[in-house]
C-alpha cells in the first residue's frame, strides 16, 4: 500500500517547534491588546465571490492560487487565501461597527494558497493580522506601522527593513495608470508573458513581478508618488512625519504596490535580511473602499498581515516555561487504587502528574519518571499506606524524604 503523507506545502507542528508558536501567539494577544485590538475569528472557507470581489480578480492570488471547489449544493467555496475580506464581511454581517469601539480587530489563523512551496512559502500557512476601521487619519497608518515594527522588536527580530509608499486613491490613480501603461507598452516585448498580459489588464501589478528583467525595466517607469493628488500627497507626508515621531526607521519605496487590489494611499512591507527570496515578513496598508466594494457603507480601513512561519524562522530562543511534573510510583498492585486517587487529587489542584498503570517494579517506574522529566517521584508502598504518608524522591538530587499526608498541601505550596 502506498504510504499516505501530508499534502505538499503543509506541515505538522509538534514540540519543540510548537513551543515557539505558542510563545508567539501569546505575545500577539498580549502586545496588540496595548492598542485595544480585540480578537476576531472567521470561517476558514467562504463563498468564492468574497475573494474575487475583495482581494481582486486580477491579482495573482485570485487568478492562480485559490483553493476553490464546489460543495454538495454546487456552491463555489474557497479556502481563505487571506483574512481581510472575511473580516470586513464579518463586521458588516454582524454590525460590529455599531457594537464595538474602537473598531480594531486582530486574528491568528491558517490561510491557503496554491503556491510553489519553498523556504518560507507554504500552501497552508498562518498569518496574524490587525485591522482598524472607521479611521481616516494618517497618524493611524503610522501607528499601525509602529505596532508592527514594535511587535517584531518585542520578539527580538533583527535585521529588518520597513518600506513604505502611497498608491494614491481613485481620484489620482487614474491619472497615473495611462502613463504607466504607455511606458509598459513601449517595452512590452521585453517583459515576461505575465507582465505583457498585465500591461493591458492591470499595469500596477507589473511592479510585483520578481523577474530581474521586469524589475530593471519597470524601475524606469513613472512613479506613482509623482502623480498623487494634494490630499494623498499630504496624507503620505503626515505618515512619514509621524513615523519619525514614533522613532520608526523607514525607506520610501516607489515600487511597492502590494499584491492585493484593494489598497489606497499608504502601503508598507517589512522585510528581513535573513530570509532569502521570500523576505517579506508582513505587509499591509490602507483600504478605504473595500467596504463599499463588498456592498457596505463608506468605511475607511487600514491593516496588515504577517507571516507566522517566517517570523518563527527567526525565533531561536524563547523563554523556558517549565512545569514541574510529579510522577506517582506504587510498590505493587495492591497500592494502585491509592496511587490513582492521589493522582486525581493532585491534578484537581492543577498539578502536572503522570503514572504508569502496568504494575512494573519500582526501578522501572523510576526510569519512566526520568523519561517524562519529573521533578519529584511520589512513592506509595506498604509503609506509606500504613502510616498515612508519601515518600518523595527529588529526581535531581536523588534525596528521599517522607511526608505525612496531612502535611502534603504545605509541602506542595513550598515545592511546586
Ligand atoms: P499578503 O497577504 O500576500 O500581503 O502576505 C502577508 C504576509 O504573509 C507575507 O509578508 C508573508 O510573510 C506571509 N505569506 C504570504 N504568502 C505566504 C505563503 N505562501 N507561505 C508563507 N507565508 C506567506
Amino acid at each position: 500500500m502506498t504510504k499516505i503523507i501530508a499534502p505538499k506545502g503543509t506541515k505538522d507542528l509538534f514540540q519543540p517547534e510548537i513551543l515557539k508558536w505558542q510563545f508567539l501567539e501569546a505575545r500577539i494577544r498580549q502586545f496588540f491588546s496595548r492598542f485595544l485590538y480585540q480578537e476576531i475569528r472567521t470561517p476558514i472557507f467562504e463563498h468564492s465571490e468574497l475573494f474575487q470581489k475583495g482581494t481582486g480578480s486580477e491579482t495573482e492570488v485570485v487568478q492562480k492560487e485559490m483553493y476553490t471547489f464546489r460543495d454538495k449544493a454546487n456552491r463555489s467555496i474557497t479556502l481563505r487565501p487571506e483574512n481581510t475580506p472575511s473580516v470586513v464581511r464579518a463586521i458588516m454581517e454582524n454590525n460590529l461597527l455599531t457594537e464595538i469601539f474602537p473598531a480594531r480587530f486582530f486574528y491568528i489563523g491558517p490561510m491557503f494558497r496554491y503556491d510553489k512551496p519553498q523556504k518560507g512559502r507554504f500552501r497552508q500557512f498562518h498569518q496574524f493580522g490587525v485591522e482598524i476601521f472607521g479611521e481616516t487619519s494618517a497618524e493611524v497608518d503610522a501607528e499601525l506601522i509602529f505596532s508592527a515594527f514594535g511587535f517584531l522588536n518585542e520578539v527580538n527580530l533583527e535585521d529588518i527593513e520597513i518600506h513604505i509608499n502611497s498608491v494614491g486613491c481613485p481620484q489620482c490613480r487614474p491619472g497615473f495608470l495611462p502613463e504607466l501603461q504607455a511606458a509598459a507598452q513601449k517595452q512590452q516585448n521585453e517583459l515576461c508573458p505575465d507582465c505583457q498580459r498585465k500591461t493591458s489588464t492591470n499595469p500596477l501589478r507589473i511592479f510585483d513581478c520578481k523577474k530581474q528583467q521586469c524589475i530593471d525595466i519597470s524601475n524606469q517607469f513613472p512613479k506613482i508618488t509623482d502623480y498623487l493628488c494634494q490630499d494623498c500627497h499630504d496624507h503620505f507626508q503626515v505618515v512619514q512625519r509621524t513615523l519619525s515621531t514614533f522613532e520608526v526607521p523607514f525607506t520610501p519605496n516607489p515600487r511597492l504596490v502590494r499584491g492585493l487590489d484593494y489598497y489606497t494611499r499608504t502601503v508598507f512591507e517589512i522585510t528581513s535580511g535573513q530570509l532569502g527570496a521570500q523576505d517579506a515578513l508582513l505587509g499591509g496598508g490602507r483600504y478605504d473602499h473595500l467596504f463599499q466594494e463588498l456592498g457596505g457603507k463608506n468605511i475607511p480601513a487600514t491593516g496588515f498581515a504577517a507571516g507566522i512561519e517566517r517570523i518563527i524562522l527567526h525565533l531561536d530562543k524563547i523563554p523556558e516555561t517549565k512545569t514541574s511534573i510529579i510522577f506517582i510510583a506504587y510498590q505493587n498492585a495492591a497500592m494502585k487504587t491509592e496511587a490513582i486517587k492521589l493522582s486525581a487529587s493532585l491534578r484537581k489542584k492543577g498539578l502536572a502528574v503522570f503514572m504508569d498503570y502496568n504494575d512494573r517494579n519500582i526501578k522501572k517506574q523510576f526510569k519512566k519518571s526520568d523519561r517524562v522529566g519529573a521533578a519529584f517521584t511520589f512513592i506509595l508502598g506498604e509503609d506509606e499506606i500504613a502510616n498515612q504518608s508519601i515518600s518523595v524522591k527529588n529526581m535531581k538530587t536523588t534525596e528521599q524524604t517522607q511526608i505525612k499526608r496531612e502535611d502534603l498541601d504545605q509541602w506542595l505550596r513550598k515545592h511546586m
